[in-house]
């Protein structure tokens, strides 16, 4: 009773101050003002570069960009107070990158089974948020985690990150991936029964109504999109082949569902039949795709799905499989021969046929903060360096559906920012190297 008297006081006086401190920040300070003075910069990823501009930038949102550099004097208003001026006069400035695809709470390792049944959810929280800031430091100011372990560490790790309490790219998450039972996500494959019921993810379902169920479930967590596998994939414990997996009526429940949430669908998704069953279903975007074919292009182009094409995870698998003492297990690495090479091909056959690709790599397969090694790999399929900049920047930010805020820096966009010393339209692997991090106005990195 009285220690509760003593804090309803203690709560009073905080909200007073705290009243009265934000007014006496409003009169002192006015609008936060940084100014970028960029050498060359690509605001568009798309349309022509720009030379000598200045990006003018009100708290975490642009307020403008003006050629030449201007003086502070000359762009801030009576009120505003100048935070401090950046010179990238002589690097190439774009938008933040964006990730379409990672795992954050995770990283594949010899341990990886084990730590299942070892790490608890904080655990995973805390080791998410060391890969945040890795992927952060890359250059990627945004990610959409498809699928992530470790309960509701994947939430706290984002509305941290939103709060300012750790560094790391703006999350977008899906929580616990939609499966079948000893589906690709179903991720008790090979333990014991009693662990797998300790493992049971309430992303599992089975039937139209369970997966709608399982569907809301993930946005009663916390989901910003829904993530299915709608075939079996190669890191899964199982030997059910890369087919399709759930049935036409349980894809259009999930997807129904979703849509009726303000929800995006993402499928992973290997065999043909699984990628055009989806397609078909509405769904909103492809990850993997590697058994596409000229029908699956020709329902790419008629619904506008996107493709996520994360060659970086068919290169890493294909180099584990090739090695004799990798941990993989049986099922895996017979799964990782297949898919592995033809990722590559298969990105090029969708990217020669118009369909709209995103930028993903399926980081956590390989490691967190390699992100940028996927840009070579989209040259190598025969993006020009140009258009895998604009996937990760400007079809990034569409395949979010976050257009309004992110992939381009333009006015009243957030001020997500990097830059790099090199060329990158020349050498694409400059975006190897960013020396420049900022995120919601705020800087991160500068070399
Ligand atoms: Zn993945």
């Amino acid at each position: 009773m009285k220690s509760g008297k003593r804090n309803r006081r203690f709560r009073r006086i905080g909200v007073a101050l705290t009243a009265w401190l934000m007014v006496g920040a409003g009169f002192a300070h006015g609008e936060d003002v940084s100014l970028i003075y960029a050498g060359t910069l690509l605001a568009v990823p798309g349309e022509a570069p720009l030379t000598q501009q200045t990006i003018i930038i009100e708290n975490d949102r642009i307020r403008g960009v003006r050629a030449g550099y201007m003086n502070a004097e000359a762009v801030l208003g009576p009120d505003d107070h100048l935070a401090a001026i950046y010179d990238l006069k002589d690097q190439w400035v774009l938008p933040g990158l964006i990730d379409g695809h990672v795992h954050l709470t995770s990283e594949n390792n010899p341990q990886g089974r084990l730590q299942t049944v070892q790490l608890s959810d904080p655990d995973r929280a805390i080791l998410a948020a060391f890969y945040a800031q890795k992927t952060l430091m890359a250059g990627f100011t945004s990610v959409r985690d498809v699928g992530a372990r470790g309960g509701d560490a994947i939430f706290a790790l984002r509305d941290g990150i939103n709060r300012g309490y750790v560094p790391g790219p703006r999350i977008f998450a899906a929580g616990s991936t939609i499966s079948i039972t000893g589906g690709h996500a179903d991720g008790t494959q090979g333990y014991r029964d009693d662990i797998a019921e300790v493992l049971h993810s309430s992303g599992v379902c089975n039937g139209a109504d369970d997966c709608r169920k399982a569907v809301r479930e993930q946005v009663r967590r916390g989901a910003d999109q829904i993530k299915i596998t709608a075939t079996g994939g190669v890191l899964s414990n199982t030997a059910a082949g890369l087919g399709k997996q759930f049935s036409d009526e349980e894809l259009a429940a999930i997807i129904d569902a979703a849509h009726a949430m303000g929800r995006k669908v993402t499928a992973h998704a290997h065999g043909v039949d699984g990628i055009n069953a989806a397609l078909k279903a509405g769904i909103d975007s492809i990850e993997h795709g590697t058994y596409l074919d000229r029908a699956s292009i020709r329902l790419f182009k008629r619904t506008g799905a996107y493709l996520v094409p994360t060659i970086l995870a068919g290169v890493t698998v294909t180099e584990w499989a090739n090695d004799p003492n990798s941990f993989l297990t049986p099922p895996q690495r017979a799964k990782a021969k297949i898919v592995g090479p033809r990722m590559l091909e298969m990105a090029r056959l969708a990217h020669e046929g118009g369909v709209k690709i995103a930028f993903g790599t399926d980081s956590g397969v390989s490691a967190h903060g390699d992100n940028a090694r996927e840009f070579g790999l989209l040259v190598e399929a025969g993006m020009t360096p140009m258009e895998a900049i604009k996937a990760a920047t400007v079809d990034g930010a569409d395949n979010l559906g976050q257009s309004a805020n992110l992939g381009t820096i333009e006015v009243g966009k957030k001020a997500d920012i990097v830059a790099v010393k090199e060329n990158p339209l020349q050498n694409i692997d400059a975006l190897l190297s960013v020396s420049f991090v900022m995120k919601d106005g705020t800087m991160f990195k500068q070399e």
